[in-house]
Order: structure tokens, then sequence, then C-alpha cells
């Protein structure tokens, strides 16, 4: 069976329950889950309730966890957490956490450890910001932050699992002018070569993330490297996201 289009919405620290009651009834309706596989990634907070009313159409996610072991962290939650309360998906190294959070490559390998022993799926995201981008450093950057992972002794270890790497250019998340797919095409010819050299056609899934909405959603999804988006600002508008969904159902 030929492999769903992935899109991902991550609600950062957004909606509440009143928005996320009617995201879920007005997604349920929607006709596209026969071609598309939505993840959606709400607050923690939320994800329990959500997982009990939700309708089996979608699958859920979380944006972070800790990846630490031991119970003297306080404010934090490890995957096996978020496991139990319905989670399938776990974010891993977004610029924001990377950035604000300062969680670096050694963090970003412990999350990704934790969330495959948990038998969780990791969403792991890598990019550039724009001064390595200016500077010519974006394949460097690229390939420092999966080889972090990718080629850790710990993940050598890891059981098989689906491999999903999202390539968001720091540039484009939040921006008030997106990417469009010709500028990062170069970034994406990169990517699929050194996936392909790493794992077996079919094991991994590349999405692309950066201020995707409806109307420009399509030129990502229709490269032939792309099989998945993530989609930040616009899974926080109900209209947006369906029309992302729309846009995409077919790819
Ligand atoms: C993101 O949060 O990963 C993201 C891509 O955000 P936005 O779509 O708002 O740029």
């Amino acid at each position: 069976m030929a492999q769903k289009f992935l899109v991902i919405a991550n609600c950062k620290q957004g909606g509440r329950t009143a928005f996320f009651d009617q995201l879920l009834s007005e997604l349920a309706s929607c006709s596209v889950f026969d071609d598309i596989s939505l993840v959606v990634m709400p607050p923690v907070p939320y994800l329990g309730q959500l997982v009990s009313a939700s309708p089996q159409v979608f699958q859920w996610g979380v944006q972070m966890v800790s990846g630490r072991s031991g119970t003297a962290w306080t404010g934090s939650y490890d995957a096996s957490m978020v496991a139990e309360i319905g989670a399938q998906y776990v974010c891993i190294g977004h610029s924001e956490r990377r950035q604000h959070d300062r969680e670096d490559s050694l963090v970003t390998i412990s999350q990704y450890q934790q969330v495959v022993e948990a038998g969780l799926t990791p969403i792991f995201c890598v990019g550039e910001t724009a001064k390595q981008r200016a500077q010519g450093q974006s394949i460097t950057i690229l390939e420092s932050q999966l080889s972090a992972v990718f080629n850790s002794d710990c993940f050598a270890k890891l059981p098989k699992h689906d491999i999903i790497v999202a390539y968001e250019p720091v540039w484009a998340i939040g921006a008030d002018k997106p990417a469009d797919a010709q500028s990062v095409s170069t970034e994406f010819s990169w990517l699929t070569s050194y996936l392909t050299a790493q794992f077996s056609h079919g094991q991994y899934t590349l999405c692309y993330g950066g201020s995707v909405g409806p109307g420009n959603c399509q030129q990502f999804a229709k490269l032939p490297e792309v099989n998945g988006l993530l989609v930040g600002r616009a899974s926080l508008d109900i209209d947006a996201i369906k029309g992302v969904l729309l846009e995409c159902s077919g790819y």
C-alpha cells in the first residue's frame, strides 16, 4: 500500500479546550484521511482529554520530552508518560527548543533514545539559521545535526523504527515571507542523498516545515523528495489547517 502523505500539526503553546473541541469536530468531517496521515501535537496538558474524545481518524504527538531518566526533574515529563496518555509521536530538536531551551545535540540524542525506547516515533527537526545560510553553511549544519543522532553509538543500539526527518529552515519558521520550494531545492537534494545512504527506501519520511499554509503547501507537497509537512501557526487556525489538508490530499 502506498505511504500516505504526512501532515504534522504543531500547535506550539496555543489552543485552549474550546479551540481543540472545535478542531476535533471539524477535522473529523474532513474526507482526506484515505490520503493523509494527520498527527496533531497539542500542548501536553490537553493531550489526555483529546485522545479520549478523539475519533480514530488521526494520531497524536507531543512537542518534546525531557530525555532524562529518574524522578528528580521538577516540571519535566518523559516519553513513557506521554505514551501512557496516548501520544504516538514526539517532536525532537525543534529550533525553538534548540534556541530558547538550549537543547543541544546531546540533549537531542537522549530525547531520541527515550522516545524510541518508549515505543514512540520521533519527528526529528533539523535546519539552519539565516546567518548560517548566508555563510553557505546550510549543508554542514544539516549534516552535523543529523549525524549527531544517526551516527551516535546510542542510535546504533536502538530497535528498528520509522525515521521521520523534518527539514525546517529556522529562517522560514514564523516568517512573514515564507520560503519557496525553489530556494530549498539544494537542501532537499542533499537530504535525500543523505537519508537514502543511511536508510532503506520506505524506511524514512522527509517533511518540510516553515510557514506552511494553504496557498503555499502544494509547492512543497509536490516535490518528489517531500512526503510530509510540519505546520506551525496554521495549525491554530481551523480554516487554514483544513485548507492544508484539502490541498495536500492526493500527494
Ligand atoms: C513550526 O513550528 O515548526 C513551524 C514550522 O512554524 P510555522 O509554520 O508557524 O512557521
